[in-house]
């Protein structure tokens, strides 16, 4: 071998070395730190690399921080939401090209499994929710996308990519866990608790079905405001808890045809529970952290269904095409913006949110 060979392989070598990015990463339960990690690289024919452009923080980042997810480890980098551009895609990736402006998925699927033929991506066998949770996520400026064709969704031309972090996570999940499994119907009266970034996706997407009220219940004047902007015809202050009251005046002491769930403590649960009418439903969205009751002493005649659901993404698609025609418009959740250098103030932000009235921030890579 003669000197400038090499050369040149110790040049690669460097240059491997070299190969390194900023990332969120989570250090243990209440520890985070923005630190300098290796790039990810392909692992498998189905992968992409995305080079992310703008991020969020989710409620459940949150979670994870309180130590509520043991299958986070120490180490891992956090955030399952966000668009970005491909920057390489593994040798079976023919849909896909360096280029492309896409949407991250909070979901992962791999298209071949008994659940994702039926749909039910969450459940994936070899996938769903593993970004940020079992395998690095996208609070970084690249992230590894296992079946990345199946798990991207392009980004048609012209778009506002900052509305469509939006549709990595909580417009699917507001629609499917609380709109669709909730059967929202033309006509309908429905009661959403919590006015968080999912309830208030929960509340834009129900209107693509006319309900005739959507009564909007949380303790945060401030959210409740917002929910007031965005649509909700109703809206009642649970501080005193006399929202189950307020939801019966509203309704002629009937209840509601659909009781929405987007908090995740057992006493709003219980509240959907008593607040939804004889033959509704109560779609569950939160997510629960300790068991809640079931008073079905008082629920077994009443003709209700009470429905659980993960994330599917399988409606992403279609928010793609209602965002571009303007029927929906996530970019009103947007309340802060910030650089991945500032994603610790992101944090502080997103995490006193009664104090900073933060709904979701953006994070540009
Ligand atoms: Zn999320
Ligand atoms: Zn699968």
């Amino acid at each position: 071998m003669d000197a400038s060979n090499k050369q040149g392989c110790c040049a690669a070598t460097t240059e491997a070395e070299q190969a390194t990015m900023k990332a969120l990463v989570y250090g243990g339960p209440g520890m985070k730190f923005l630190k300098t990690v290796a790039k990810p690289v392909l692992s498998r024919p189905t992968d992409a690399i995305v080079r992310m452009t703008q991020t969020t923080i989710c409620g459940t980042d949150l979670h994870i921080l309180k130590g509520d997810v043991p299958v986070v480890t120490s180490g891992r980098i956090l955030g399952h939401e966000g668009v970005g551009i491909v920057e390489q895609v593994g040798a079976a990736v023919t849909s896909l090209k360096p280029g492309d402006h896409v949407i991250v998925s909070c979901i992962t699927s791999c298209s071949k499994c008994e659940y994702c033929r039926r749909g039910m991506y969450s459940h994936c066998v070899d996938g769903g929710w593993v970004l940020g949770h079992r395998i690095d996520g996208t609070q970084a400026e690249y992230v590894r996308i296992p079946f990345a064709e199946t798990s991207l969704y392009k980004i048609p031309a012209g778009m506002d990519e900052e509305a469509l972090v939006m549709l990595s996570d909580i417009f699917p999940t507001g629609f499917e866990c609380g709109v669709l499994n909730g059967k929202v119907k033309p006509g309908d009266t429905v009661a959403i608790v919590g006015a968080g970034p999912t309830g208030l996706a929960t509340l834009l997407t129900a209107q693509f079905y006319a309900p005739s009220k959507i009564i909007m219940i949380d303790v945060d004047d401030n959210r409740l405001a917002v929910a007031q902007k965005l649509g909700a015809t109703d809206i009642l202050n649970d501080n005193e808890g006399m929202a189950i009251n307020g939801v019966m005046q509203l309704t002629g002491g009937r209840g509601v045809d659909v009781a929405i769930e987007a908090v995740g403590l057992p006493s709003t649960f219980v509240a959907c529970t008593e607040i939804v009418a004889a033959g509704g439903t109560v779609a569950n969205v939160g997510v629960h952290g300790i068991k809640a009751d079931l008073h079905l002493e008082k629920l077994w005649d009443r003709n209700i269904t009470i429905t659980t659901r993960l994330v599917d993404t399988v409606s992403t698609p279609m928010l793609l095409k209602a965002v571009a025609a303007k029927r929906v418009d996530p970019q009103l959740l947007i309340t802060h913006r910030f650089t991945l250098d500032q994603i610790m103030d992101a944090y502080d932000t997103f995490g006193r949110a009664s104090n900073t009235k933060a709904l979701k921030v953006i994070i540009r890579a």
